[in-house]
């Protein structure tokens, strides 16, 4: 890279070889990153830890490329693909199936996702400090060169310019542009982010800029900013210092007032006349919610709160997920939970639906073979399954066939369906604190064990299954509680009310 700066020099901004909008510019940023990848593979790394290793290693990797130039789609893609790869697979460039959608796993996690960043978003916020910089920056050299080349403020960096402008800008500088200037997903993110605090007034335009709240006049009194003599006028100028006070001159021609346009005129003077120039202040910018200013991680959270989806569904899916990721259980069997509640565990049913398994019969319970397997019957209806839960609920007291005889069991077809089943039969005997310590629990114990007779063709042993399930279950409060909980073993297997009950 070189900066050059001379006036006389027609390249200001930062300079690489090659054509930055092209895939082969990128390629060996893209080779880096799958290089670094590979170097795990084989390392039986969980999900969580490989989402971590996303987070801090991967993203660092492109955050030279991605802070000077705008991503085009195709490489983004190859982006997401290489993290895709990584998350679901061994590392390995073949490609592998993924169970749960991208835009999911970049959510939040309280928001039913992994927290893997987005990396479109992280390029335009790593991207926006230009702009942020080169509104305020006025000293820097860098932005004297650019404001030569291509005017200042706001107004230079937000207001739509004609293609045939944007065509004498550099790529760099047509970036910034893009980036800053035009809306994404349907929001003027940037420039709206924006809000200006009145200072002496010479750097917001009266009509176009947000200096008096969220909102310019210009949208606030379309009809007069029609007629008015100088939309482009500076708030400065648009008053004058008359004995002393201040009376605001924002030139619409006093004939054309009438009707409607001197309804809006009244309101305008009455918004205005409490606020006037202090000449003693600069004017300011202001970051959205500005708390500690702008800065990329800012500028990530507006994009996404502008634009991630809330795909979790119900609150009750919500909650559960909430006390999930709290509960007092392994990380690799919190990320079994999420992908059960989510749906996404390779039941043969849902291997069926994605082609893997061929033919309908391949689709059913290996416990039972006598229907389909989907969670709802794997972990709950499975006349195998149920024995199971019978001696979970008698361990909390609760008899487990008086409740399948109240309730609906047909429609219980989901993750979200069992867990609400359990959520309304556990109710009152365990803490809600350790409701998803005991589902989680239950739940991958079954799922082991199907494991273990499907690819291990070992025996389903109920009592085997239930000793286990105990013995675990004091493992992880006596491990994980890390002490908080001082947990006898044989009243545990007793009596777990005593430590987890009401
Ligand atoms: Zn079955």
């Amino acid at each position: 890279m070189k900066l050059v700066g001379s006036l006389s020099d027609q390249v200001v901004e930062p300079c690489f070889a090659g054509n930055h909008r092209r895939r082969l510019f990128w390629s060996m940023m893209l080779a880096k990153m799958e290089k670094r990848l590979s170097g795990w593979r084989g390392k039986h790394l969980s999900l969580r830890g490989k989402v971590t290793l996303l987070n801090s290693v991967i993203n660092n990797l492109p955050i030279f490329l991605l802070s000077f130039f705008k991503a085009p789609k195709c490489v983004l893609e190859d982006i997401i693909k290489i993290q895709r790869n990584f998350l679901w697979g061994d590392g390995g460039g073949s490609r592998k199936m993924c169970w749960v959608s991208w835009d999911k796993i970049c959510l939040r996690t309280e928001e039913g996702g992994l927290g893997v960043k987005n990396v479109e978003w992280f390029n335009l916020s790593l991207m926006s400090k230009w702009g942020w910089r080169f509104l305020n920056d006025k000293h820097a050299i860098w932005f004297n060169l650019l404001q030569f080349r291509y005017d200042s403020g706001l107004q230079s960096l937000c207001d739509v310019v004609s293609k045939s402008v944007l065509s004498n800008y550099s790529l760099w500088w047509r970036d910034i542009r893009l980036v800053c200037g035009t809306p994404f997903g349907g929001h003027d993110w940037f420039c709206d982010s924006i809000s200006c605090k009145l200072g002496r007034g010479n750097s917001f335009l009266a009509w176009k800029h947000c200096w008096l709240g969220n909102i310019s006049l210009k949208l606030l009194f379309p009809r007069l900013f029609e007629v008015c003599s100088f939309p482009n006028a500076l708030v400065i100028n648009c008053g004058l210092w008359e004995n002393e006070g201040w009376s605001w001159k924002v030139g619409v021609d006093s004939t054309l007032l009438v009707g409607e346009l001197l309804e809006d005129w009244k309101e305008l003077t009455e918004i205005l006349k409490d606020v006037k120039p202090c000449m003693n202040e600069v004017d300011k910018l202001i970051w959205w919610r500005d708390v500690e200013g702008f800065s990329v991680r800012n500028a990530f959270k507006r994009l996404y709160s502008l634009n991630a989806v809330n795909h979790i569904g119900s609150d009750f899916r919500r909650c559960e997920l909430k006390r999930l990721w709290k509960a007092i259980i392994p990380c690799k069997v919190k990320l079994f939970g999420w992908r059960w509640i989510l749906g996404a565990l390779p039941t043969r049913k849902e291997l069926w639906h994605r082609g893997v398994i061929l033919g309908v019969e391949g689709s059913f319970c290996p416990l039972c073979e006598l229907e389909e397997e989907f969670v709802g019957h794997l972990f709950l209806k499975c006349c195998k399954v149920k024995t199971i839960w019978k001696e979970v609920f008698s361990w909390f007291g609760v008899d487990f066939d008086d409740l399948l005889g109240f309730s609906d069991i047909d429609a219980i077809v989901t993750g979200e369906d069992v867990l609400l089943f359990l959520s309304n039969s556990l109710d009152g005997r365990v803490k809600s604190s350790f409701f998803a310590f005991i589902w989680s629990l239950v739940c991958w114990s079954i799922w082991n064990a199907r494991n273990n007779l499907v690819f291990k063709h070992s025996i389903w042993n109920v009592v085997e299954i239930f000793l286990i399930i105990k013995s675990i279950g004091w493992d992880w409060i006596s491990i994980l509680s890390k002490g908080s909980i001082n947990i006898n073993r044989d009243l545990w297997f007793a009596n777990p009310t005593n430590f987890i009950g009401l």
